[in-house]
């Protein structure tokens, strides 16, 4: 085959979904990188396929790429695979597809299974722009600061959690986004494949409800900010200009917001006038 890399997908979940090029592709390398050597074997195994496995992982990226780079120079042609659907996607490769495109050398994707695009695909929410935003962070705070950083984002919302923490992460979408559709993605391709759908909020107590829902693996999906390019501008104008004015007087809050957003005087001033607290001298 020559030195190629190629970027396979297997399955996230159902073995049946690894199409038969990625099997021909597997059958043929001198090598497959993989995160977890026995997980793979067992995956190769129950396909037949007796290629030589190699690790790399997160821990072992920066000193496998040398060593992997090596072998497609001197002309050997290697998989990469991840422990579920498509390498690179929250998975270790990055590094390797990188170093093998600056060394020139052929980077060929076998695409397939990947949780997120299976849970969009069937979600029920627009799926013309999205934005894939990886796992949240565990922490409560560092959560609602993260979700504060994508309120505005137009586009589907869809991440990475454990089934575990599924209910707190969406109590806190409720609590950040306010009222926003949402849908649990759960076990895909499994026997006990779900699909939730509801407000954010709401489906966050069904889940915290059912202990079900609480296991396995999960993708979580979160209507995006659907509101205009200029009513959001008007918002984000609107936010500015209440935390100036409750600092400086009106005028020079309205001056300042103005300044920074590039928005209209006139309409900045009617807004604070209408927010401000009348005191006596009114
Ligand atoms: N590379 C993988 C892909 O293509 O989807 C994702 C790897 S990421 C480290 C693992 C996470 O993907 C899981 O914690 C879960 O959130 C999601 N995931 C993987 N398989 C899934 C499945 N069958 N059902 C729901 N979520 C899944």
């Amino acid at each position: 085959m020559g030195a190629v890399l190629y970027v396979v997908a297997t399955a996230i979940g159902n073995l049946a979904d690894i199409s038969s090029r990625a099997r021909q592709v597997l059958a043929a390398v001198d090598l497959i990188a993989c995160e977890d050597t026995r997980d793979s074997g067992r995956l190769l195994g129950a396909l037949g396929i007796k290629s030589e496995l190699i690790a790399y992982h997160d821990h072992n990226e920066q000193v496998r790429v040398e060593r992997l780079l090596a072998a497609l120079q001197a002309g050997r042609s290697i998989a990469l695979i991840s422990d579920a659907g498509t390498p690179l996607i929250n998975d270790p490769g990055y590094v390797l597809v990188r170093a093998a495109r600056a060394a020139a050398i052929p980077v060929v994707p076998i695409p397939g299974p990947c949780a997120l695009i299976a849970a969009l695909s069937a979600a029920g929410l627009p799926s013309d722009r999205f934005l894939f935003v990886g796992f949240p962070p565990r922490g409560h705070s560092e959560r609602r600061a993260w979700l504060t950083g994508l309120a505005s984002e137009p586009g589907t919302l869809i991440c990475y959690e454990s089934a575990r923490r599924a209910a707190a992460t969406l109590a806190d979408v409720a609590a950040v986004l306010g009222p926003r559709p949402a849908v649990l993605a759960r076990e895909l391709t499994k026997r006990f494949e779900t699909f939730l759908s509801d407000e954010a909020g709401a489906l966050a107590a069904r889940i915290a409800a059912d202990p079900e829902q609480q296991l396995g693996e999960v993708v979580l999906l979160i209507g995006g900010d659907r509101r205009s390019a200029g009513a959001r501008a008007a918002a984000e104008e609107d936010r500015i200009l209440a935390l100036l004015a409750a600092e400086l007087p009106l005028k020079q809050a309205v001056a300042l917001t103005a300044r920074i957003t590039g928005g209209n005087r006139n309409r900045l001033y009617q807004t604070a006038l209408a927010a401000r607290t009348p005191t006596v001298n009114d």
